[in-house]
């Protein structure tokens, strides 16, 4: 059974989380404090945490970075009532996998809970080493290389890759990208996905500007020729 720990102090909000997670087959830990939260972690396993940002006793930002320093690679999902683009940066920076803005759905949660699942779950055998041009990359162990060199690929970027090479040949929306890569269940800004492709474009490309394997369909999307 997939656990989750939620550290959140708003009791209505915990408990809500709590009760619809368990509806949805999870197993899960709750506290409302934050260095009881990361003693959580550190004694039990989980497949995820949520994590949010203002709490008592330790802040999100700091369970997150002593987590990470632990060595722990739990998933992390923050959550977080502040919307500005810097808590937004400074959460990633601290090792958390995704954050989510309240007010969030309930949808749109779980969307983005599955997502980070699939990213970190053992591959089924299926896409684990797949190679293009002079491009290698193990998807189980998240690594890549183009030629003799190493590919610094984010996670994002492996899961960009991921889809298209699940669809090769086929158009992948933009709007296919945010709901299987992101998460989203809303679609305001299709350019996160151009901007991330542009830049893998730069990486895996012999030419950039005249892309062989990622090929931009007009109106439409992108797809993926090996
Ligand atoms: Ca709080």
């Amino acid at each position: 059974m997939t656990r989750i720990l939620i550290i959140e102090d708003e009791p209505d909000m915990r408990r809500g989380l709590q009760d619809n997670l368990e509806f949805e087959d999870y197993e899960i830990a709750a506290t409302g404090n934050g260095s009881e939260g990361l003693r959580m972690a550190q004694k039990e396993h989980f497949d995820l945490i949520l994590l949010d940002l203002m709490l008592p006793g330790m802040d999100g930002m700091e369970v997150c970075r002593k987590l990470k320093e632990s060595g722990s690679s739990t998933p992390i999902i923050m959550l977080t009532a502040r919307g500005s683009e810097s808590d937004k940066v400074e959460g990633l920076l601290t090792g958390a996998d995704d954050y989510i803005t309240k007010p969030f759905s309930l949808k749109e949660l779980l969307a983005r809970i599955k997502v980070i699942l699939r990213r970190t779950e053992p591959m089924g055998g299926s896409l684990r080493d797949y190679a293009f041009s002079d491009v290698k990359i193990n998807f189980e162990k998240y690594e890549s290389c183009k030629g003799n060199l190493e590919l610094d690929l984010s996670p994002r970027e492996f899961e960009i890759l991921r889809l298209f090479i699940e669809r090769e040949g086929e158009t992948v929306s933009r709007e296919e990208f945010l709901k299987e890569v992101w998460g989203y269940t809303s679609f305001p800004q299709t350019r996160t996905v151009d901007n991330h492709i542009a830049k893998l474009r730069q990486k895996i490309e012999d030419d950039p500007d005249h892309p062989k394997h990622i090929i931009t369909v007009h109106r439409m999307g992108y797809k993926f020729l090996r």
